[in-house]
């Protein structure tokens, strides 16, 4: 899949970095203080597992502190390296500039196949890692907040969170150490799905406006679209599984490590991700045609790619072969700085990874306030708004018995109307909003500016704006 002359993942953010830094007018020295990694630390350390001394390599990169905490994930995988976490540590940098929430960049990394291990053996791993990073403050509610990233979920956060707790025991805000926590240790509604979610919302605010649309040679709505996607992890799961069941997309294709499935009248995801949960794999799915060599699905006919899964999957070695008019980055850099040009030449429209994927550092961002305000949100208005809603409720009904006026009240309009917002529809609210908005900032650069061919420089030229003025703020 690599190519010889492919730049490595981190030269390929810089070189897309590069490219739009080239169009902006920042103070002499400045980008390069911005593009750099402020520090990445790695450790090394031993757990005794199955009467041995196993060590384990990971890492935690810090790539700017222009505001605190920083904020990224933890990997578990095989293919961690320093060059792969300082990539992703930029990317959070740029990514929650774009979505406005308050955070620096910052990613981690263990260089592990969490598959080899027994449940009581991850949890030795995880808390063993958190305590060599809380211990320099890489995990620290206002200065470095871990979030889950591939290979991990819930259950790690969790571990992370009460690592945390017992090295600082007298930490009220302990628990705003990490996100993605599940609910019953201080996690948000609606975090799971958020980065799924989110891609439904970016594509959905993508087709509010048609002459974008046009752009990438598609009309109409969501509906009848034909998907790939690459990867039915938490986010593409979620993400095709939102786009099919409510936007009325057919998913066409779904790439997994085994291969892929194909399906003109669109596979049942929910299907698919049982099957790939009881038999470890697409392999044997009655309902789709099976191709072997998965990654030729990404070159198939479709109206929009989702890869989802690893950076760099669409490179030089496939990417003049790639027919989707537009691709949505679910995963963190799978379109490599070459193929980016090549696709743009061929007047694909790529939304891109910093943008696409920032769903679940959005809910992060809100996970992060809940714990710190030690409330869930909604506790205090809901009943009070409910309260409200039921007077006008009353008020229409008692008109409505009024023969003269002859109106009636739809049948579901009263339990709809009634119901006050609890945590998850505020939590979906604001991530559809953040979504929009975040858009529409990127979008109106792309519109605006002749100079500006794509998406993605005009994601990189909003987010470094605003890490520039924040800098400037600062004095620098
Ligand atoms: N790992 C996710 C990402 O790449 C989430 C990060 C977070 O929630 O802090 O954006």
């Amino acid at each position: 899949m690599s190519n010889v002359q492919e730049p490595s993942f981190r030269e390929s953010v810089d070189l897309m970095f590069n490219r739009a830094v080239a169009l902006m007018d920042l103070p002499p020295g400045l980008e390069e203080k911005i593009r750099v990694c402020n520090a990445t630390y790695t450790v090394r350390f031993g757990v005794r597992l199955r009467g041995k001394i196993h060590t384990f390599t990971g890492y935690r990169s810090v790539h700017s502190e222009h505001m605190e905490p920083v904020k990224g994930g933890i990997r578990y995988s095989l293919g961690v390296n320093q060059n792969e976490v300082e990539a992703l540590a930029a990317l959070m940098t740029y990514k929650c500039a774009l979505v406005e929430a308050p955070f620096g960049g910052s990613k981690g990394g263990l260089c592990i196949d969490p598959r080899e291990y027994e449940e009581h053996e991850l949890e030795l791993i995880t808390r063993r890692f958190a305590y060599e990073l809380a211990k320099r403050d890489l995990i620290h509610p206002s200065q470095n907040v871990p979030a889950p990233d591939m290979g991990t979920g819930e259950r790690e956060m969790a571990w992370i969170a009460d690592q945390y707790a017992r090295m600082n025991t007298t930490d009220i805000n302990s628990k705003a150490c990490v996100t993605g926590k599940p609910i019953n240790a201080g996690g948000i509604q609606g975090r799971v799905e958020a980065t799924g979610r989110g891609v439904q919302y970016a594509l959905q605010e993508f087709f509010r406006h048609p002459q974008d649309v046009a752009k990438a040679n598609l009309s109409g709505s969501l509906n009848g679209k034909r998907v790939i996607v690459q990867g039915l992890g938490n986010v593409g799961y979620h993400a095709a599984k939102f786009l099919s069941e409510e936007d009325g997309a057919l998913i066409v294709g779904i790439i997994e490590r085994d291969g892929a499935l194909v399906s003109p009248k669109g596979l049942n995801v929910e299907s698919v991700s049982r099957w790939i949960r009881d038999h470890g794999g697409v392999t044997g799915y009655p309902d789709a045609t099976y191709v072997e060599d998965g990654a030729s699905v990404l070159e198939a006919e479709c109206d929009i790619m989702i890869p989802a899964a690893l950076e760099g999957v669409i490179n030089l070695s496939n990417a003049d072969r790639v027919q989707a008019p537009l691709i949505i980055e679910a995963a963190n850099g799978p379109v490599t700085a070459g193929a980016d040009e090549i696709l743009r030449d061929k007047g694909c429209v790529i939304i891109p990874d910093m943008y696409a994927n920032a769903g679940g550092v959005t809910v992060s961002y809100f996970e992060w306030v809940k714990n710190l305000s030690h409330i869930r949100f909604g506790r205090m208005g809901r009943r009070q708004e409910e309260a409200r809603h039921l007077l006008i409720v009353e008020e229409l009904e008692r008109l409505s018995k009024d023969k003269e006026l002859g109106w009636t009240l739809s049948p579901d309009f009263k339990d709809k109307y009634l119901k006050g917002a609890g945590e998850l529809e505020l939590v979906r609210s604001g991530l559809e909003d953040t979504m929009r908005t975040a858009y529409q900032s990127m979008a109106e650069v792309w519109r605006s500016r002749d100079d500006v061919k794509d998406l993605r420089t005009a994601a990189y030229l909003v987010s470094i704006g605003r890490v520039a003025s924040s800098y400037r703020a600062k004095g620098l």
